[in-house]
This record gives C-alpha cells, structure tokens and sequence, in this order.
C-alpha cells in the first residue's frame, strides 16, 4: 500500500494529513502503431507519477498522487478504431471539478501531469486560475522535462523509440516483439513553416502516417527504457520537492 497514490490508501491513513501538493495524472486512449497498448500514455503515467512520488514521499514531501485520468483529446485521430476522443471544453470541466474539491479541501497546489501531446492545459489553466486566485495550478509535460537524445538514437513523438522503451520498462507483456511494429515514419507538411514549428495546425492522424506511429520504434530496449526512467523520474521528484514547499506568497525573486 503506498500512502501518496489516492487509488491504493485509505481515510483511516490519510484523513489528518495535511497534503502540500496534488498530481494529476493525465493520459489518452489511442493506438501507439502496431505493436504498443491503447493505453500506453496511461502506463506511462502512472508508473513515472507513482515512482516520482515515491522518492518524494521518501524525503518529506506530502504529496498525493490522483488516479490516471485515461481519455485525451484525440481529435486529429477521429477516423482511427477506437481512439477515445474527449473534448478540450470536457476537459476543463473535469479540471474545474477536482480543483473545486482541492480549493475548498485547502490542498492549494496542484500538478497535472501530462503524457499526451494531444493534451494542452496552459489556457484551461489561466481560465481556472481566474476562478480559484488561491491555487497554485501548473501543469508539466514529462516527455519534455529531459533531453531524449541523451538516451535514443531515433526521434519520434508518438509510440517511438523512447514510448517503446518505456513500456518495455514497466510493462514487456503488453509490447508485441519489434519486428511486428510499423517503422513510424512520419509525412510532413508541404508547407514549410509548420515544420519549421512556428506555425501549428493539428495533424491529421492517419494521413501523417501509416502505422499511427512517429518515430521509428525497432531500436528501443528496456534497458534504454530504465534508464530514461530512473532519470526522469529523479527530476519530477525534485520538482515536487520545490512545488509542495514552495511560499505561494513569495513565489519570485
Ligand atoms: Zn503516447
């Protein structure tokens, strides 16, 4: 039983705690190419929120990890099985819900946790943070906090090398052998600026590519996989550690 993740504690432990921070675990149900699970944002989300807090826990830090909320906004993926679409706008009235409960709860920061890139909180966030001027609401991708080319030798952002190692990591039954994945291999605009990234428009899933992936998988391993983990895991760590003793009165220097 691991006291900082809501899902597995109990009100006997935890009812005179008083938490610092709350981490909102957020993925998508989606198809991760041919050969990782829907729910790979979701594993992903749980296993780096659950090891992360628990090296904070283990410091100090009252922190309490919120269950996975599993379904992101797939909307470039409408025409692909299965991908469970949730609006932006549903979105936010989850937001709102759970920060209401932590708002009137005096758990006055929060963390969303983010592991899809269909995902986007930062103006959910300044709406909400017009609402409850008391909370502290912030929200991180994880897949950004470190450098991948340090430990990948392929790029990708959508069931690649780095998502294939992972899940090797932290869950090798759910990945079917390499050679059954698709190579991920990505269709770019044909106009210019958009790849150059100063310009978005959302890409259209099953046009951009062939197997749902980005990103060539074949060379992940789980030891790759463990690795990143371990690293990553230690930053969100030290994040938490700043977020939950943070002065909300004396926020800037
Ligand atoms: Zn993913």
């Amino acid at each position: 039983m691991r006291h900082y993740l809501l899902a597995e504690t109990n009100w006997k432990n935890i009812r005179d705690v008083k938490f610092d921070l709350a981490i909102l675990p957020w993925g998508a149900t989606e198809a991760h190419n041919y050969h990782l699970p829907y729910s790979t944002d979701v594993i992903e989300a749980d296993g780096i929120a659950a090891e992360s807090a628990k090296i904070a826990w283990e410091k100090g830090v009252k922190i309490i990890v919120l269950p996975a909320i599993p379904f992101g906004v797939n909307t470039g993926q409408k025409d692909i099985l299965l991908d469970i679409n949730i609006n932006p706008s549903t979105q936010f009235a989850i937001l709102n819900d759970i920060i209401e409960v932590l708002n009137r709860q005096k758990i006055y920061k929060l963390l969303i946790l983010n592991s899809h890139g269909g995902n986007d909180f930062k103006s959910m966030l300044r709406e909400l943070g017009l609402r409850f001027p008391q909370m502290l609401l912030t929200t991180c991708n994880w897949y950004q906090s470190i450098d991948k080319s340090a430990f990948f030798e392929n790029p990708g952002d959508h069931a690649d090398e780095m998502e294939t190692s992972l899940i090797l990591h932290l869950a090798p039954g759910l990945v079917l052998p390499l050679p059954e994945a698709g190579e991920g291999k990505e269709k770019k605009n044909k106009i210019k600026a958009f790849n150059e990234g100063w310009v978005w428009t959302e890409r259209k899933w099953s046009q951009i590519s062939a197997d749902t992936g980005v990103g060539d998988p074949r060379r992940a391993t789980k030891e790759k996989g463990k690795k990143y983990f371990k690293a990553l895991t230690e930053k969100l760590s030290d994040l938490y550690i700043e977020l939950a003793k943070c002065d909300l009165k004396d926020l800037y220097e």
